[in-house]
């Protein structure tokens, strides 16, 4: 359905798909892969959707019809006689969505025993490609026969030590947020932050492994301006157990700092500026200038205002809310390559436009997914989980070679056929 790659993307089963994350969207893969006839292993750096697990009792913002599938359902129906599918209106909590649907999804005969958790992936490269494409001569590259290559996957279990598997293709699912930008201006590091990260508060007050013990009555700093920071400290407000909180934003009049999820706290700044009290605080700053934490456990942070002077305070707790972004896995790979990238970008771009209407959106889909890595897709819940899904049927559509292959309308109907109505 890509013809115009410099490599043929068909992969038939069986072969060997390396799904990486088992979050939504790595469990989602799976089955989506094991019901195709390919074999699987799924690695995953802690448990099984932790995350959503560390989501707690907050409440999806899609209702369980958006976020749950024709194929994970079908599984658990015919995993167990006696399940019932939730109602598509309703709002499943994080933890709710894990022990509900995922958690029992990865304990279906289909997927169990080829999920390895506490398994961290630390390292990936092909066995015996070891060409870079030459910046000026991408079109001459051996895409095929670097296609052709197994990938080798180095994986460092918790209980079995580092070892090597291997894969024929690989569904990147490490979700969107695997690192955090600095404390420091712009996202830099601040002086000392590196040694200092392992001791930052990591679990707040609606989190499922909250310890109040760790936040009642302490002086906290909050650095951050996403959505993420401005929720967690609505969330703390409202718990109040804090001896004080102390928000640190960027200054309102920077023009330049327009960082993504600016609406959000605009909105929240406004809001919570008539709430300055002896409890809270929020400070404007350009970022962290320097961090350390003295012998008796108190943390010394020193904040750059706009007009680059400087303003020390002191806290019992950090807390770094800032932005994430994907840390690079494999250093030998493609994905990271910023002339492969274009190369294979504007080639798929080129596809992109000369799709017909029916076709346009999942070329737009594919531009999302394929990487210059060839067999190595990447699939982001970014635009939430129902977009997701979409995307892991475009992944497959491109592995079958059939733009119409659509396991969940397949599923849909036998599903519909079999229900009692
Ligand atoms: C408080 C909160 C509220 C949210 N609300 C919504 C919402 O309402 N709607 C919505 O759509 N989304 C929401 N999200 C985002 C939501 O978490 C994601 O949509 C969802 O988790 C994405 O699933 P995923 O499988 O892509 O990523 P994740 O759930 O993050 O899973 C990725 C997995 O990959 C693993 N991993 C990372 N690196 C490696 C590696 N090197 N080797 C092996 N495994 C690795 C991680 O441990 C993780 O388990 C919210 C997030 C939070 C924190």
């Amino acid at each position: 359905m890509i013809d115009a790659l410099p490599w043929d993307p068909e992969m038939e089963s069986p072969a060997t798909i390396a799904i990486l994350g088992a979050g939504p969207m790595g469990i989602e893969a799976a089955l989506y892969a094991r019901f195709l006839g390919y074999h699987v292993s799924i690695f995953e750096t802690r448990r099984v959707a932790h995350r959503m697990l560390d989501w707690n009792n907050r409440k999806i913002d899609s209702p369980a019809g958006q976020i749950t599938t024709s194929l994970g359902l079908g599984a658990l129906e015919a995993q167990d006689e006696g399940y019932r599918p939730p109602d598509e209106d309703h709002f499943f909590t994080g933890k709710q969505y894990a022990e509900e649907y995922l958690l029992p999804l990865a304990k279906t005969d289909l997927l169990f025993d080829d999920i390895h958790f506490l398994s961290p992936v630390i390292d990936i490269s092909r066995w015996r490609s070891s060409d870079q494409p030459k910046p000026d001569r991408l079109d001459e590259f051996q895409w095929q026969s670097r296609c052709n290559d197994e990938f080798r996957i180095l994986v460092q279990g918790r209980h079995r030590g580092t070892w090597v598997s291997r894969a024929d293709c690989i569904i990147d699912c490490r979700g969107t947020r695997s690192a955090r930008v600095g404390l420091g201006p712009c996202g830099g590091l601040a002086i000392g932050e590196l040694q200092s990260r392992d001791d930052f508060l990591e679990h707040l007050p609606m989190d499922r492994k909250f310890d109040p013990k760790t936040y009642d009555g302490k002086q906290i700093v909050l650095v951050g301006s996403t959505p993420e920071a401005c929720r967690q400290v609505r969330e703390c407000l409202e718990y109040d157990g804090h001896a004080k909180l102390i928000w640190i934003v960027p200054p309102s009049s920077a023009q330049y700092h327009n960082p993504p999820g600016s609406d959000e706290l605009a909105v929240t700044r406004s809001e919570l500026s008539d709430q300055t009290s002896m409890r809270f605080l929020m400070i404007e700053s350009l970022g962290v200038e320097s961090i350390s934490k003295s012998e008796q456990g108190l943390w010394q942070i020193r904040l750059l205002k706009d007009d680059e002077s400087t303003v020390e305070l002191q806290a019992d707790c950090v807390v770094s809310k800032t932005e994430q972004f994907e840390e690079p896995l494999g250093w030998t790979l493609l994905t990271g390559n910023q002339y492969a990238f274009g190369y294979v970008q504007s080639i798929l771009q080129q596809e992109f436009q000369q799709a017909d209407e029916s076709e346009q959106e999942q070329a737009k889909r594919a531009i999302q997914v394929i990487t210059a890595e060839p067999g190595y897709f990447r699939l982001r819940a970014d635009k939430g989980l129902a977009e997701g899904f979409e995307r892991l049927r475009t992944i497959f559509a491109i592995l079958g070679g059939r733009s119409d292959l659509d396991l969940y309308a397949i599923m849909q109907k036998q599903r519909s056929h079999q229900s009692p109505e």
